[in-house]
């Protein structure tokens, strides 16, 4: 199917849904959008376009946002979308801070099915320490975006959380993961060698419709929905009490459903102390919710970030001590962000070698590092396709798509960044994915008719 073509199916689908949630049949929908007899259908599934005007009308009559009826456009039809060297290098742009050259930048493969805005990133500005202070260091006011960064050559790296500023002296193989809003910098400690990095931003599920949601409501609802992990601001026990509040659960009644002490009961809710595992199971039950759902995630953030130096990176071989295709290198992440995983992959299988594909669930980027191209082998759709990637080549790949990598030259061990991250699909979702009736996945990703008869 053209892509155009499926763009329109997915707006007819989108269309269907929304009357269907609004318990609109079709002569209903068309006398509220003002469309000809008929014709609802004919949009729903896809054999006319759902028009700018029609949305417009639909968001105008129905409690929905014109974005509601937006589709996503697909741009990796063959499941994975790759971008040359060349084209980035042809994307470069040199950026000024404070007036004079600080950063060349140049594209790499993104697609808008994922949330990543990775960039190629050259230092222009070179210092003799490192200190956070040096005049020389310009800094940005930090952005939304989460930052994964790998570090290619005498990179310094600068960032400043709560009012203090640091430097950490960086090399190839380290790496970095940030969290959002804090000011960075970087800059090169040589005037001849290579200084770069590899700025692989992404949003995740803070952009879309959470970001949608959270600008309607505001700052004030925004800043009680947000729960500290740290900091003065923190106090266990946000979900029991986010739980007691949705089903206006008292204390006492607490105690009563739990069997708890009213005082513990009171302690637990209050955050004043923390459950040991047997009360997490009372609690869970007593709120009529799944003990996941009261844990706090970890953070092993200092300062806003996470870093991970080569030198004491965990590395192991893939998939088996007997015949290793790959050396993985862990790199730089964070337990808040557990699906969101950094490895170098070092290939040692060789050119004529048996593939081992790896799959999985999450949105994967790669870029070539070092000097050797590698093959890239992927199946998608029952084909079997290959590339050849060139050093500086990068490309995204659809969840679900097995990849394999290969030494294009005998002898040579090729070196390959992967950033895997989520997206909108969360735990959340694939629970509720795995658990509709029967019939139920097809007609969510493409519902095209009623919702009875
Ligand atoms: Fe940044």
């Amino acid at each position: 199917m053209r892509a155009e073509d499926d763009f329109t199916r997915r707006a007819g689908a989108l269309l269907r849904a929304a009357a269907n949630d609004l318990k609109r049949d079709d002569e209903n929908a068309e006398r509220e959008l003002g469309l000809e007899k008929g014709t609802f259908a004919e949009h729903a599934s896809g054999k006319r376009p759902v028009t700018w005007e029609l949305m417009r009308r639909a968001a105008e009559v129905w409690p929905l946002n014109e974005r509601d009826l937006l589709p996503g456009h697909d741009d990796c039809p063959a499941g994975v979308r790759v971008m040359r060297h060349e084209e980035s290098r042809a994307s470069g742009r040199v950026l000024s801070r404070g007036g004079e050259p600080y950063y060349e930048y140049r594209d790499t493969a993104m697609s808008r099915v994922a949330s990543y805005r990775p960039e190629w990133i050259r230092m222009l500005r070179v210092v003799e320490d490192d200190d956070p202070d040096n005049p020389l260091v310009q800094w940005n006011r930090g952005h939304l975006l989460y930052q994964f960064t790998y570090f290619i050559g005498p990179v310094n790296y600068y960032y400043r959380w709560n009012g203090v500023s640091h430097c950490v002296p960086m090399d190839t193989g380290d790496s970095v993961w940030g969290l959002p809003f804090a000011p960075h910098s970087f800059t090169s400690r040589s005037a001849t060698e290579p200084a770069c990095i590899l700025a692989l931003t992404y949003g995740g599920s803070l952009l879309g419709d959470a970001q949608r949601e959270l600008a309607v409501l505001g700052n004030t609802t925004t800043r009680a929905l947000a729960v500290p992990l740290a900091g003065d601001a923190w106090r266990p026990g946000a979900m029991i009490r986010s739980f007691m509040d949705a089903g206006a659960v008292t204390v006492t009644e607490l105690a009563d459903r739990t069997g708890l002490p009213p005082e513990r009961a009171g302690e637990l809710a209050g955050g004043a102390a923390l459950p040991d595992a047997g009360e997490l199971d009372l609690l869970a039950a007593a709120l009529g919710v799944s003990v996941r759902d009261l844990l706090p995630p970890r953070t092993e953030t200092a300062d806003g970030v996470r870093l991970q130096h080569a030198r004491s990176a965990r590395s192991w071989v893939w998939p088996d001590d007997g015949a290793p295709a790959y050396r993985m290198t862990r790199l730089a992440g964070d337990p808040l962000h557990p699906h969101t995983t950094a490895l170098q992959v070092d290939v040692l299988a060789g050119p004529a070698e048996r593939s081992a594909p790896l799959t999985t669930y999450q949105h994967q980027y790669l870029y070539v590092l070092g000097d050797e191209p590698v093959d890239l082998h992927w199946e998608f759709a029952g084909e079997r396709v290959a590339e050849t990637l060139a050093p500086g080549d990068s490309a995204y790949v659809l969840p679900q798509v097995p990849v394999a990598f290969a030494a294009a030259r005998e002898g040579a061990r090729p070196r390959v960044l992967l950033l895997r991250i989520s997206g909108s699909v969360t735990p959340e979702v694939r629970y509720a994915v795995g658990t509709m009736a029967a019939g139920g996945v097809d007609r969510y990703v493409a519902e095209d008719r009623l919702w009875y008869s």
